[in-house]
């Protein structure tokens, strides 16, 4: 059936230039001829009725027109925004909608090219994935078949790293990819390093995924046991503390491997009758189950800003936002297409959402609270206790509506005294690399990375941006000058700037100036609130040493985050495609 056309009175949105090149290359539908068959707000009104007409499955008597208008408000008032497979392929043929995947890999040539196959189909609808290692067999294990030997983890990831290469996303997004190893795999010290060969592994992500068994002996200096993933039987005996150093020294080198912590992880697993949690998505803030797939969303906090509220957030607007958002991201669950019958079947049985924020750093910049104090860590937690519980509650009301999940009855609700809830998580906190600059904010829950600089986005796009909040006050404060402007276009920060009052200079501090605990701190709180996990990455300077980073290792597992990311500035590095760049 053909789409109901636009209303005529609907508003055009207002697209930043930066939205206008990043939409124009990538989101935009365009015919054979490569000319766009749509502008904004055909795209925006493509999404908003796909999304909205999902309600007629559940025979609710709405109108689809009147909510079509209220997500197309929703979304070009840049209040919400959903992951950028939603805006590229909502109501095209294509129709896969979720960001984030993860397909389990088999300890047999069948399913390891299978898990190969399956990665190009879901690379090639935009989405990203995320896969465990740790059930393949040793490097030099015995192939029972052939008398040979196997090749291990290592040399098959080469195998998804070139079938990743070759597939470019239907000239969307080149794939992502999340390789993961538990630490007790007999292979793990040549997955630590075995980023270190330049290119061999581009576009993956690596992390080790570390127990807490294994944190234990780390801490007491004790040998823990190397297991054979076939049987699980123990092969060897390693050194905790030598595999603890070789983490940390190759983070330090490179930023690679990142950590995540498996068993922090399945506790907040919704559904373990479902299966255990071995992975989690290409950037990290969203684990599943194998062969689960989800879909994000973000709420701009920068928009929820209120000056004439006591705290500087309106509360009420904010629950607004949650509740029209989850059920947006609810429907999205069933307007996508996914790649395999059985990834639909997953889906559908827990039926995961994951909304999360964005412009938290310019609404730290607004409320004139700094990122590194007390006060923004309050307002974190405030922040995201709030979003998680009203997300419930909306979860809960769409229960009502539609049914809770098919797995809830299996799942800890209700062994916890939770009523029936729509989605088994609600919550994920995402880097919003591009949906940030389509919203004009800064991302996810990170600290601006400068006040003022040159964004190199696709093709060699430069796009210069200087934070708004940051240009208002210099403006009230009589400050903007061709000459500060310029200096702090050329530095990125103000700390050093003593032209700049010290006020200011205090509020306005970007990823370098915060102290690495601080950014720890503040991953741990939303983490708090949060039921997937948050994407977060702890900055360090170039003269960080290891050993401070083998004491963030050991914060995040106490504070009770899922997995850690650093990365000092200025180390050699091949960061995968979660910034603005993969667009
Ligand atoms: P966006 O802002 O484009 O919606 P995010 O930066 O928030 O995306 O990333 C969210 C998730 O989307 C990632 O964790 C990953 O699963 C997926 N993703 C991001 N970039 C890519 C990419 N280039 N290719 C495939 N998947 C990606």
């Amino acid at each position: 059936t053909a789409p109901l056309p636009a209303p005529a009175d609907l508003p055009a949105p207002v697209i930043n230039p930066n939205a206008t090149i990043v939409l124009g290359k990538r989101y935009l539908r365009k015919g054979p001829d490569g000319r766009p068959l749509e502008d904004e707000t055909g795209l925006f009104w493509r999404v908003a009725l796909a999304i909205a007409s999902q309600e007629a499955n559940y025979g609710e008597e709405r109108d689809v027109t009147a909510t079509a208008r209220q997500f197309y408000d929703l979304m070009t008032s840049y209040k919400f925004l959903p992951n950028s497979p939603t805006l590229m392929n909502a109501g095209t043929p294509l129709g896969q909608l979720a960001a984030c995947f993860v397909l389990p890999v088999g300890d047999s040539m069948e399913e390891i090219f299978d898990a190969v196959k399956f990665a190009a189909l879901i690379h090639k609808s935009g989405g990203g994935t995320g896969f465990s290692f740790s059930r393949l067999r040793a490097k030099h294990s015995r192939v029972g078949s052939t008398g040979g030997v196997a090749s291990g983890p290592v040399s098959f990831m080469r195998i998804f790293n070139t079938a990743t290469e070759q597939v470019k996303q239907g000239g969307t997004r080149r794939g992502a990819n999340m390789g993961i190893l538990r630490v007790d795999h007999p292979d793990i010290k040549e997955f630590i390093t075995c980023k270190e060969h330049e290119h061999a592994l581009d576009n993956f992500n690596i992390s080790v995924g570390l127990t807490e068994a294994f944190m234990q002996a780390v801490d007491a200096n004790r040998d823990y046991d190397l297991i054979d993933p076939r049987d699980g039987i123990a092969t060897a005996r390693q050194s905790a503390r030598e595999i603890f150093e070789l983490l940390v020294r190759k983070a330090w080198e490179s930023g690679d491997p990142g950590i995540v912590f498996l068993d922090r992880i399945n506790r907040d697993n919704p559904t373990p009758a479902l299966g255990e949690i071995e992975s989690t998505n290409p950037c990290g803030e969203q684990p599943l189950l194998p062969y689960e797939a989800c879909n994000l969303g973000s709420i701009n906090l920068a928009l929820i800003f209120s000056p004439a509220a006591p705290d500087g957030v309106d509360w009420e607007e904010l629950a607004r936002i949650i509740r029209l958002s989850v059920r947006f991201l609810d429907n999205v669950i069933d307007a996508s297409q996914y790649p395999l019958p059985i990834i639909t079947e997953m889906v559908r049985k827990n039926r995961k959402i994951g909304l999360g924020v964005m412009g938290f750093a310019d609404l730290l910049y607004r409320v004139r609270v700094p990122y590194d104090s007390p006060e923004a860590l309050v307002l974190a937690e405030r922040l995201m206790s709030f979003i998680q519980a009203e997300a419930q509650k909306a979860s809960a009301a769409l229960a009502a509506e539609r049914g809770p999940f098919p797995a809830f009855d299996v799942s800890v609700f209700p062994a916890k005294g939770q009523g029936p809830l729509r989605n088994a998580t609600t919550t994920t906190i995402a880097p919003t690399g591009t949906l940030s600059i389509i919203a004009g904010c800064s991302s996810g829950v990170e600290p601006l990375f400068a006040l003022s600089f040159a964004r190199h986005v696709m093709d060699g796009e430069k796009l210069v941006e200087t934070n708004p909040y940051f240009r208002a006050a210099l403006d009230a404060a009589g400050l903007s000058r061709p000459d500060i402007i310029a200096e702090v276009a050329r530095k990125g920060s103000v700390a050093h700037m003593e032209e700049i009052p010290e006020a200011l200079r205090r509020i306005f501090v970007t990823a370098m100036d915060i102290e690495p605990v601080w950014h720890l701190r503040m991953q741990a709180a939303f983490q708090k609130y949060t039921d997937n996990a948050v994407s977060k990455t702890v900055n360090l300077p170039n003269t960080a040493t290891k050993e401070e980073i083998a004491g963030i290792y050991r914060m995040a597992f106490e504070l009770g985050c899922k997995g850690v990311t650093v990365y000092r500035d200025g180390c050699k590095t091949a960061q995968v495609l979660c910034t603005g760049e993969a667009g």
